[in-house]
């Protein structure tokens, strides 16, 4: 389970998450929806502490950090809550100067301190599951997008994550590309995959959320399973929002 409580996030004088709280069940897929600025990237990196909450708690599985402004967490309890999560790009973010395969190698092997040949045989199987095994030595530069992100998706899932965090995983590609990769998240969450992602595109999120959180100006106004929300949320400014997509 992924439990983020009362999640304050302050830039300077800007309160850009309000005190938002979600459940993320394992094994669900949760879509984080709402207008442009609403905190949707700034939550996501607060769950794998690439922003560190200014208050709040956050927890994945059994571990759990508590949040107070002045108060500082040490570095060592950040990382180990990070090592649980992968994270997956809008713009792909592969090392350009590494092929596929070591791309998706790299973590396993530098941080987790796996041998090399046991992170290429985990590496192979995740670029399989991607399917882009038969790309594998290829530099990032000759794939295109969608084959990018699905490198970039076995990277994430590498080390074995508690949960794949997606920014805009699809935003950056032409319809055709985007659905290589939705198809991909798809099979993902099938299998069990716990996911959540920020995203704009309804395809994406209807296709294989099943929560559906919509946040406007660091709030949640709305939440619920994903067929209510997009069909027929309560709240009119859910309602406008969801128009906007359609
Ligand atoms: P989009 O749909 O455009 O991706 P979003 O919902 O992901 O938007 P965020 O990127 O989380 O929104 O931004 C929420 C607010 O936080 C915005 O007002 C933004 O300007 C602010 N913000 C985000 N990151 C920083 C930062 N590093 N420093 C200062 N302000 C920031
Ligand atoms: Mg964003």
């Amino acid at each position: 389970m992924i439990g983020l409580t009362n999640i304050e996030k302050r830039f300077g004088d800007n309160l850009v998450l309000k005190g938002v709280t979600v459940t993320i069940e394992e094994g669900s897929v949760t879509a984080l929806v709402g207008p442009s600025g609403g905190g949707k990237s700034t939550l996501l990196r607060c769950i794998n502490l690439l922003e560190i909450p200014t208050s709040g708690t956050v927890r994945i599985g059994d571990d759990a950090l508590e949040f107070h402004p002045g108060s500082k967490v040490s570095g060592r309890a950040i990382q180990r809550l990070r090592l649980q999560t992968g994270m997956v790009f809008q713009n792909f973010q592969l090392f350009p100067h590494r092929t596929a395969i070591e791309n998706v190698m790299e973590g396993l092997v530098t941080v987790l301190k796996w041998p090399v040949e046991r992170a290429r045989e985990r590496a192979n199987a995740l670029l399989e599951k991607v399917g882009m095994a038969h790309k594998a030595d290829a530099w990032p530069a000759t794939l295109s997008g969608g084959q990018q992100q699905r490198v970039a998706i076995a990277r994430a899932l590498a080390p074995s994550p508690k949960v794949l965090l997606c920014d805009e995983p699809t935003s950056a590609l032409d319809p055709e590309l985007a659905q290589e990769v939705v198809d991909v998240l798809g099979k993902l969450a099938r299998e069990g995959t716990t996911m959540v992602m920020a995203t704009h595109d309804l395809r994406l999120a209807s296709k294989i959320a099943q929560e559906v959180v919509f946040l406007d100006a660091g709030a949640i106004v709305e939440k619920g399973p994903a067929a209510v929300l997009f069909s027929n949320p309560e709240r009119q400014r859910t309602k406008r929002f969801i128009a906007t997509l359609k």
